[in-house]
């Protein structure tokens, strides 16, 4: 789950990173009215959960009251990668010296979290990783030691910061790994923490990403989820407790099991077809869950064919094909689907199915194949 940026400076700010004042507003009266607050200069920010809104134009300064008016009503107007804006936030403006990029993220591959930070911060800063990666510092963080304050001197030390600002640069860092590990997140980013030119050290910008699976010990985070930013497909998957996660493809897949739904999107790609989603109806889906999955899949009109691969364990195949009858029943719909299912209870399946106009199939190879035929017409 992503935080918004007000959402995480405020975060941020709890733990004593320096933040400027700011409010969010949903109306370009009320982003006129925080800026008279603010003394007039102020910067209007989308809030969208997406990167880069600042050279998608969702990032303006303004001088006056005036101007942040005019500044909201052209952002709260604006689509930003496909996410309507619909809060701004209206910040105190700051004069920018230098720009540097700090966070910190799982490393998979060493198993630990890794500080990631650089001296060229600010908009450029995913090209720069590409054309000279020696820019991009990094330092581990050994989850038994803790970081450590030489930690945070030698990135200073690396990202060249002027020797004046390493003790407040200590502080910094030290509280947004604590925020990382305080909220069980996945990424906590300043992008860009600046040097003003008053020589404030100051987050400007912030993002933190929470790990969906820890939630449920964050209650308070858990209800900072905004619903207006998130796909009624995502709402729905989530109210079922379906793990889904929509793709640009054509074929819908429907399996249970996250390492069995992987290899089925692997093996539909092979045969030269291309998922529109990953769906994981879990262990021991009875039929509403089934139903629920089916509805979501083909509320995506790019779909064309769907495929079902259901490995039955604890999940039983007659419990799955009842889901898939009700859903047909309630959904009144012409998208070809080739099931497989095999496991417990596969003949019942099979036979409750036999009337439904479906495309079977008993090799995961074979209905991958027939699902890409069907999706090509
Ligand atoms: P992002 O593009 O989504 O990462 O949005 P940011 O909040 O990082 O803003 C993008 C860029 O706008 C920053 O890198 C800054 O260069 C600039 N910017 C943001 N806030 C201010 C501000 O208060 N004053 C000035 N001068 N520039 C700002
Ligand atoms: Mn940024």
């Amino acid at each position: 789950m992503k935080l918004h940026e007000y959402q995480s400076k405020q975060l941020f700010a709890q733990r004593g990173i320096p933040i400027l004042k700011g409010k969010v507003a949903t109306t370009a009266q009320e982003a006129r009215d925080i800026a008279v607050e603010l003394g007039g200069r102020v910067v209007v920010k989308s809030q969208v959960l997406v990167g880069g809104r600042g050279k998608a134009g969702g990032v303006k300064l303004a001088k006056s009251a005036q101007e942040a008016e005019e500044a909201a009503q052209q952002i709260l107007g604006m689509n930003i990668k496909g996410l309507p804006v619909r809060k701004v936030l209206v910040d105190e403006a700051a004069e920018i010296k230098h720009e540097i990029y700090l966070g910190i993220t799982n490393d998979r591959a060493a198993k630990k979290p890794v500080i990631i930070a650089s001296g060229a911060g600010g908009v450029d800063i995913e090209e720069l990783a590409v054309s000279d990666p020696s820019k991009i510092i990094r330092e581990h963080v050994d989850p038994l030691l803790g970081f450590r304050e030489y930690q945070a001197r030698h990135v200073a030390a690396a990202i060249e910061l002027p020797r004046e600002h390493w003790k407040t640069f200590v502080q910094i860092a030290t509280a947004l790994v604590e925020t990382y590990w305080a909220t069980d997140a996945t990424l906590a980013e300043i992008n860009p923490l600046v040097i003003t030119k008053d020589n404030r050290l100051i987050a400007l910008d912030g993002k933190i990403v929470l790990d969906d699976n820890a939630l449920y010990r964050h209650a308070d985070l858990a209800e900072m989820r905004d619903l207006d930013e998130e796909s009624s497909q995502e709402t729905e998957a989530r109210r079922f407790g379906l793990s889904y996660v929509k793709l640009d493809g054509e074929i819908g897949c429907m399996v249970n099991g996250a390492g069995l739904a992987m290899g089925t999107m692997d093996i539909v790609k092979y045969f030269g077809g291309s998922p529109a989603n990953f769906l994981d109806i879990g262990g021991g889906a009875q039929a509403d869950k089934v139903t629920a999955a089916l509805r979501i899949i083909l509320s995506d009109t790019k779909v064309n064919a769907i495929l079902i691969n259901i490995f039955g364990g604890i999940t039983r195949c007659d419990e799955v094909a009842r889901g898939i009858l009700i859903a047909l029943k309630e959904i009144n719909t012409k998208v070809p689907m080739v099931v497989r299912l095999v496991g417990t209870n596969e003949e019942e399946g099979r036979r409750l199915l036999a009337d439904a106009n479906m495309i079977t199939a008993t090799s995961l190879a074979d209905a991958a194949q027939k699902a890409v035929k069907a999706s090509k017409g």
